[in-house]
């Protein structure tokens, strides 16, 4: 017997067929003697509208009611799916964020989860009750009900699965599991039978939405076996399984060294939207970068590739960074009233930018990974902005109008493409 956590995002929940389908699923791991948790997602775009409902009612809103609405569309797949489990003869209960109850700061809208408290689940799962928990949502230590941030549900499910101490954590979407791009954008990706935590950190973060990349922080944290996999199998079909095992197909997420063959590159990403600004002749001396980033952090902008040039004559230097297209107004304004903390020439800027990220653990090891990139833009005509890189990835900033076709041409270069093999 073990104890899992099944997570169904907005596709797999989008209608009562999907819903009784997904149910199929846990009544699989039910029958097969597993206590099982169960989190939600809302049914497919109902977020979106829920979102768009708050914005008609008022551009600018309450953060508090804001999470209010949008944490609904969550509580209503969670009592669907009690219902439709009960249906099929199994003890199943819906709980809201706050009946469990998963804790939260009180940062509306993107809240952080700061605890969740097993006692009733743990007591429900013991008497074999399957517990169906809405994702996404908290309660904040004001009592009022926060969200996670878009995508969150994934965290939802890999937090309660580290609190009721869960053997796996199994994460049901519209993909058979992560793969080498979004299979959207390119249809030759391939799926990855594993990636690392380290990997998916930095593609999650990049723009692969496939996880939420607090998710993947918490698994890491915390050690929970993470699998991604399609809601779409059969409802006969058991676990996601290693190649070389029986299994069905997906992707576990898992330590660097449960890894036998280490991919070179394993991901390419894309996250559009991205605003560019450049601060002209700022005073190249110690403490002015800190003033700079401390004015957008006092606004709660954040920012992301920065990139400071060595100024020839020692005095005088440009910084350049990228923050969200929807930040853009707002980091301008805010550079412009903090002029009395830094002083510069001009402050300029565009929006429409695309960061395409190659991300692999082998650029520890390999010289070059970064140098083909370039080249590979290079050939496509393709200019580049920005740089950045950590350890196992380099970024680029180019043109969004470009976007696809340099994660296309990327993807052929690394010789990731599933014809390849
Ligand atoms: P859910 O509603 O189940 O949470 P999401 O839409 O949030 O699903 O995430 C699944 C989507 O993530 C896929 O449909 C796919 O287009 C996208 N995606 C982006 N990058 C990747 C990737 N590298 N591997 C798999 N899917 C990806
Ligand atoms: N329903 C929320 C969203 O669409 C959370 C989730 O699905 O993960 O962002
Ligand atoms: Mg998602």
């Amino acid at each position: 017997m073990a104890r899992i956590v099944m997570k169904f995002g907005g596709t797999s929940v989008a209608d009562i067929d999907h819903i009784r389908r997904a149910a199929c699923h846990v009544v699989r791991e039910v029958e097969d003697g597993h206590q099982v948790a169960v989190i939600v997602s809302a049914m497919a775009g109902r977020t979106n509208e829920l979102v768009d409902l708050t914005r008609r009612a008022a551009a600018m809103h309450d953060a508090r009611e804001y999470d209010a609405i949008v944490a609904s569309g969550e509580q209503v797949t969670a009592g669907l799916m009690a219902i439709a489990l009960q249906d099929r003869g199994i003890s199943a209960r819906s709980f809201a964020g706050w009946q469990v109850p998963i804790l939260t700061d009180n940062v509306h809208g993107a809240a952080r989860i700061t605890g969740i408290d097993p006692k009733v689940l743990n007591e429900r799962l013991e008497n074999n009750q399957v517990c169906i928990i809405t994702g996404f949502q908290g309660v904040s230590p004001l009592g009022r009900i926060t969200t996670l941030g878009r995508g969150g549900s994934d965290t939802s499910a890999v937090a309660v699965a580290a609190a009721i101490n869960a053997d796996r954590c199994d994460i049901y979407t519209d993909v058979d599991g992560v793969y080498t791009a979004d299979p959207r954008v390119v249809p030759k990706a391939k799926r990855l039978s594993f990636v690392s935590f380290e990997e998916m950190l930095e593609m999650a973060s990049l723009g692969a939405k496939v996880l939420m990349a607090r998710s993947v922080e918490v698994a890491m944290a915390q050690k929970v076996r993470l699998a991604v996999r399609s809601t779409f199998d059969d409802p006969a079909s058991a676990q996601v399984g290693p190649d070389n095992k029986p299994g069905v197909p997906g992707t576990l997420v898992c330590d660097e060294d449960e890894i036998m063959e280490k991919q070179f590159v394993s991901g390419i990403t894309l996250a559009k939207s991205e605003a560019k600004i450049t601060l002209r002749d700022v005073m190249d001396e110690p403490g002015v970068a800190a003033e700079v980033f401390g004015a957008l952090a006092d606004e709660h902008i954040v920012v992301d590739m920065i990139v400071q040039n060595i100024s020839d004559d020692g005095k005088l230097t440009d910084i350049t960074f990228t923050v969200p297209d929807a930040e853009y107004d707002k980091a301008i304004s805010t550079l412009n009233r903090a002029g009395d903390r830094f002083t510069c020439r001009s402050i300029s800027g565009s929006r429409g930018g695309a960061k395409i990220s190659v991300i692999g653990v082998g650029m520890r090891s390999h010289a070059g990974i970064a140098a083909m990139m370039f080249r590979a833009l290079a050939e496509k005509g393709i200019n580049i902005q920005l740089i950045t890189t950590s350890e196992i990835k380099t970024s680029v900033l180019i043109d969004d109008e470009y976007a696809e076709l340099a994660v296309r041409a990327l993807h052929t270069y690394y010789g990731l493409d599933a014809d390849d093999t």
